[in-house]
C-alpha cells in the first residue's frame, strides 16, 4: 500500500539464549507498534534479572570456545555475516522502518552503516598485528590483545540495527562474547540480527540477544560475569550505568543524549546550507543524536532562514519525514512547542495536527517539521533535548556569541558550521566542545575508521565505540617480556 512495507503477521520476539530461541520464563511481554499506523506487528517480553542471569550461563562454553579462535578465522566468521546481512538489507530496511517509524531510505543507511562498521572490524587482522620488539639484546617485548570475555551491549530505539552494529561486529571479531539488550521499542531488527548471526556460523553463545526493559539492564550490569557494557540511549540512563558499572571495576562506554547546534553566517553558501539544515533537523523525524536542534543564526541571515522554512514546509510527511516513536513523543513535543511560546518565541513553521493523507495513517504518531524564531538561550526549546523535528533558532551578533551558546551545553555531540570562509571553519573546529564537528555538513558523522562519539553529557568513559580505540574498550593488552638465553647486553634490568 505504501512506502514502507510493514511484516505480514505479529512477530513474537524471543531471546536468543545459548544459540536457542527461547521464550523467557515467566516473562511479561509488551506490545510492538508501528509508529507509523498505530498497527500492532510484535510482542516483547521482558526478560527478569535470572532471565539474565539464564543467557550469561548459556554464553560461557561459547565464549571459551570463541576466544581460542584465532583473529583470522573470526573474520571468516564475520565476512559471512557481512554477505548475508548486505544480501538481506532490502528486508530489514524495510523492517526497521515499519518499527521505528523512519523512512526506508534512512532504515537503509543504517544497514549500510553496519555494513562499514563490519568492513572496520574485518580488517582488524592488518590493522592489528600487536607489537612486536628486541627491547634489549636477546630480551623481547610484545603486546598481545586478549578478549574480556562476555560483554554486553544495550542500544536505543532509534537506530534499530545500526547502533547494535556499531558495537558487535567489532566487539565478537576480537574474540568475546556479546549479549545484545536491544531497546523493547524495536526489538524486531535485533531478533532479525541474530538469525543473521545464526546462519553465519557464530558457535552457540557468542551472540545472544536477551529482550526487555530497565530491569534486564540492571542485570547485565551488576552480573559479575559480564566483564564491559556498551550503552547507548539517553544521559540519565548513561550516566547512572556508568556509575553502576565503575563501582564494580566494569568497563562502560555509555553514549548520552545531544543538544546539536548548527551555526549559520552570513557568506554560508545558498546553494547548500539551507537543505543541510532542513535534512539535519528533520531526517529520522528528528530522532537521532546528530539532528539538528538549534540554529545559531550570526548575524544578517534572513535570505537563508527563509528557504530553509519553505523547504522543511514542502516536506512530505511519510515518504519524506517518518513518525515520532510513540504518542508520548508527540505529546511530550506538542507540549514543547506550546511552552516555547509561552516563553516568547514565534512559530515560524508548525507541524502540530500535520499527518499524510489517508485514514491508513491516522493512528500514527506524526508531527511535522517546526521552526521556533527568537529563541534565547535560558528557554527550554534552546537547552533541553526534544529529539523530533523541531529547530530553535537562536540570534546572535557574532560568531563568538554563537560559540559561547554552543559552549554552554551540557552536551557535547555534534556542533557545524555553514561558512564559505576558511577562518570561520577553523574557528568553529577549534572552538567547539562538540566531539564532532562539521564543516558545510548538516550531520558530521564520521565514517570509519574516524569514530563515533561526543562529550560531555553525550559520552561517559574514554575512547569511542568505534574506530581504533574500539580495540582498547573490546580487548585486555597483555604485555609479554621474553629471554631464551643468559646472553644479553647487560643491562636488561633483571
Ligand atoms: P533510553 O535511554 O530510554 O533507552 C536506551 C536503552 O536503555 C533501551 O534499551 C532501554 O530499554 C534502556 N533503558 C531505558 N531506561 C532505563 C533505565 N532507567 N535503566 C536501565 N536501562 C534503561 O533511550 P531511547 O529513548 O531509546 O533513545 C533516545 C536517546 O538516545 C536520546 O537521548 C538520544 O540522543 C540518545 N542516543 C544517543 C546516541 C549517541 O551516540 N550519543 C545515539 C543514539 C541515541
Amino acid at each position: 500500500m505504501s512506502f514502507v512495507e510493514f511484516p505480514e503477521s505479529i512477530i513474537t520476539c524471543r531471546n536468543l539464549v545459548g544459540g536457542e530461541w527461547l521464550e523467557p520464563v515467566g516473562a511479561m511481554s509488551l506490545e510492538v507498534r508501528s509508529p507509523y499506523t498505530g498497527a500492532l506487528i510484535g510482542r516483547v517480553p521482558l526478560t527478569s534479572a535470572s532471565g539474565v542471569a539464564q543467557a550469561v550461563e548459556a554464553a560461557k562454553p561459547g565464549a571459551a570456545q570463541w576466544r581460542a579462535t584465532s583473529l583470522r578465522e573470526r573474520t571468516q566468521h564475520l565476512l559471512r555475516f557481512r554477505a548475508l546481512l548486505e544480501a538481506q538489507a532490502g528486508r530489514l530496511a524495510h523492517l526497521a522502518a515499519a518499527e521505528a517509524g523512519k523512512t526506508v531510505a534512512e532504515a537503509r543507511a543504517g544497514i549500510l552503516k553496519g555494513l562499514e562498521v563490519c568492513d572496520f572490524a574485518l580488517s582488524l587482522q592488518n590493522l592489528d598485528s600487536g607489537g612486536h620488539m628486541e627491547v634489549s639484546r636477546g630480551v623481547t617485548c610484545e603486546f598481545r590483545r586478549e578478549p574480556l570475555g562476555i560483554v554486553a551491549g544495550v542500544t536505543p530505539f532509534n537506530f534499530p540495527a545500526m547502533v547494535p552494529m556499531w558495537l558487535f561486529p567489532i566487539a565478537v571479531t576480537l574474540g568475546n562474547a556479546f549479549i545484545l539488550k536491544p531497546s523493547e521499542k524495536v526489538p524486531l531488527t535485533a531478533c532479525a540480527l541474530g538469525e543473521l548471526m545464526v546462519e553465519a556460523g557464530y558457535p552457540a553463545g557468542v551472540f545472544s540477544v536477551v529482550h526487555g526493559g530497565r530491569e534486564a539492564v540492571d542485570a547485565l550490569v551488576v552480573h559479575p560475569d559480564v566483564q564491559a557494557l556498551a550503552f547507548v540511549g539517553s544521559s540519565s540512563v548513561a550516566r547512572h550505568l556508568y556509575s553502576e558499572g565503575g563501582k564494580r571495576g566494569k568497563r562502560v562506554l555509555a553514549l548520552g543524549s545531544a543538544k546539536n547546534h548548527l551555526i549559520v553566517v552570513p557568506d554560508a553558501d545558498p546553494s547548500l546550507t539551507p537543505q543541510a539544515v532542513v535534512d539535519s533537523f528533520t531526517g529520522c523525524a528528528g530522532q537521532r543524536c546528530m539532528a539538528a536542534s538549534v540554529l545559531l543564526a550570526v548575524g544578517e541571515v534572513q535570505p537563508l532562514v527563509d528557504d530553509i522554512v519553505q523547504r522543511a514546509a514542502r516536506l512530505e510527511l511519510g515518504p519524506g519525514m517518518g513518525a515520532l516513536i510513540d504518542r508520548g513523543a508527540v505529546d511530550r513535543l506538542e507540549t514543547a512547542i506550546a511552552r516555547a511560546r509561552e516563553e516568547g518565541a514565534r512559530v515560524l513553521l508548525d507541524g502540530r495536527g500535520r499527518r499524510p493523507a489517508g485514514e491508513a495513517w491516522a493512528g500514527g504518531n506524526w508531527l511535522g517539521p517546526t521552526i521556533l524564531d527568537g529563541v534565547s538561550p535560558e528557554m527550554e526549546a534552546a537547552r533541553r533535548e526534544l529529539f523530533g523535528p523541531v529547530l530553535s533558532i537562536i540570534r546572535v551578533p557574532t560568531l563568538s556569541a554563537a560559540l559561547a551558546v554552543e559552549n554552554a551545553s551540557p552536551y557535547g555531540n555534534a556542533a557545524s558550521v555553514f561558512t564559505t570562509n576558511g577562518a570561520v571553519a577553523q574557528a568553529v573546529v577549534e572552538g567547539a566542545r562538540a566531539g564532532m564537528v562539521g564543516v558545510n555538513v548538516g550531520v558530521p558523522v564520521p565514517r570509519e575508521p574516524f569514530s563515533f562519539g561526543g562529550t560531555g553529557d553525550s559520552k561517559f568513559g574514554h575512547g569511542d565505540v568505534t574506530g581504533p580505540s574500539s580495540l582498547d574498550f573490546w580487548t585486555q593488552l597483555k604485555k609479554v617480556t621474553r629471554k631464551w638465553t643468559a646472553r644479553t647486553d647487560g643491562s636488561w634490568m633483571s
